[in-house]
C-alpha cells in the first residue's frame, strides 16, 4: 500500500496513481494538534489495514496532481540520518567509510516536508546548500536491541528522501535542521511491497540533469545493521525515519531549480521546487574552540 497525506493533512491510499482519501478509516483528525495521527495510525497498522483496504476502493478517485502533498510522517519521535554510507561517496567527501565508523546523527524532525511545498534555501551568502538523495525507512514497531536478523520486521515501509544540507564545519544539526531540508515521499510504500531494500535503484535529477544513481547493495551498513546499530542505542518507536546516507554526486541547487528523486523498484519518485527562504545562521566558526 502507498499511504498519502495530503491537503492539509488528510490521509489517502494511491492506487493506480489516483488518491483516494480514507482519513475517517485511519482514525485520524486532519485538525488536530499535535499532528501525530499518522503516527498513531502506523502503529495500527496492522488492524486498520483491511478497513483501509475497502474504505479506499469505495472512495471517489482523486487525480494526484490535484492535490497538494504533504509530509507523509508528521512528528515521528526522531528523525535519524547516517552519514557517507556509499564508498563513492567517500571518496568524493575525503571522509573514507564514516559510516562504519560514526554511527549515526540526528535532524530535526522538524525539517520534514513533503513533495508539494519547496525546499527553503537559508539567506546565508557564501555557502552552498547540497541535495543527497536517500532511501528513508520509517520504523513500524518499537524495538530495542534488535538484532539484524529480525530487524526487517520492524520495518513499517520506505520513502524517497532529501537529505538537504550547507556545507559546512558547523555542527550537522544546525546544517541541517533547516525548515523543508528534509523533503520526503511522496507516499510511504509499505514494507510487504518492497521486498529487499538493498535492491533498490536511487536515482536523482536536478533540473532534468542526472546527478546521483546508486544502488543500496552498496551501502557501507546496510538496512538491517542500521536499524540494529540505531536500537542498540535508544528505543525505535513507530513512525521513526531513518534517512540511510547517501551515494556520490552531490552537488549544490539554488532558487529556481527543480529536485526529482526516484527509487526503484516500488518506492516512488518525488519532484520538488527549490526558493529562496530567509534568515540563517552564517558566523564564522573561530580557529580554535575553546574547551567547553
Ligand atoms: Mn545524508
Amino acid at each position: 500500500m502507498k499511504l498519502l497525506r495530503f491537503n492539509n493533512g488528510r490521509i489517502g491510499l494511491v492506487i493506480d496513481d489516483t488518491v483516494r482519501d480514507v482519513t475517517t478509516a485511519a482514525g485520524v483528525d486532519p485538525e488536530f494538534w499535535p499532528p501525530v495521527g499518522v503516527v498513531r495510525l502506523i502503529e495500527q497498522f496492522a488492524h486498520r489495514r483491511d478497513d483501509l483496504l475497502a474504505a479506499a476502493l469505495a472512495a471517489e478517485p482523486l487525480a494526484i496532481d490535484s492535490v497538494v502533498i504533504d509530509n507523509p510522517v508528521p512528528w515521528p519521535n526522531k528523525l535519524i540520518a547516517i552519514p557517507v554510507n556509499y564508498h563513492a561517496h567517500a571518496l568524493e567527501m575525503s571522509s573514507p567509510a564514516i559510516s562504519k565508523n560514526g554511527g549515526f546523527f540526528v535532524k530535526s524532525a522538524s525539517s520534514l516536508s513533503g513533495a508539494g511545498q519547496p525546499v527553503l534555501l537559508p539567506d546565508l551568502p557564501g555557502r552552498a546548500v547540497h541535495h543527497e538523495a536517500e532511501l528513508a525507512v520509517v520504523i513500524g514497531r518499537r524495538g530495542r536491541h534488535i538484532p539484524r536478523e529480525q530487524a526487517l520486521d520492524y520495518v513499517f515501509g520506505y520513502g524517497c528522501l532529501l537529505d538537504m544540507t550547507v556545507r559546512g564545519k558547523q555542527e550537522r544539526a544546525i546544517r541541517k535542521s533547516y525548515d523543508t531540508f528534509t523533503p520526503l515521499g511522496p507516499w510511504i510504500t509499505t514494507a510487504d511491497e518492497v521486498p529487499d531494500p538493498s535492491a533498490l535503484r536511487v536515482q536523482l535529477w536536478v533540473n532534468g540533469e542526472p546527478r546521483q544513481d546508486a544502488w543500496t547493495r552498496d551501502m557501507i551498513v546496510d538496512v538491517p545493521e542500521i536499524i540494529a546499530m540505531c536500537s542498540s542505542v535508544m528505543t525505535l518507536e513507530p513512525g521513526d525515519v531513518i534517512a540511510t546516507g547517501t551515494a556520490e554526486g552531490v552537488g549544490p541547487v539554488v532558487p529556481g531549480d527543480e529536485i526529482t528523486i526516484d527509487i526503484t523498484p516500488g518506492v516512488g519518485r518525488m519532484t520538488v521546487a527549490v526558493a529562496q527562504g530567509e534568515g540563517g545562521w552564517n558566523v564564522a566558526i573561530p580557529r580554535t574552540l575553546p574547551n567547553i
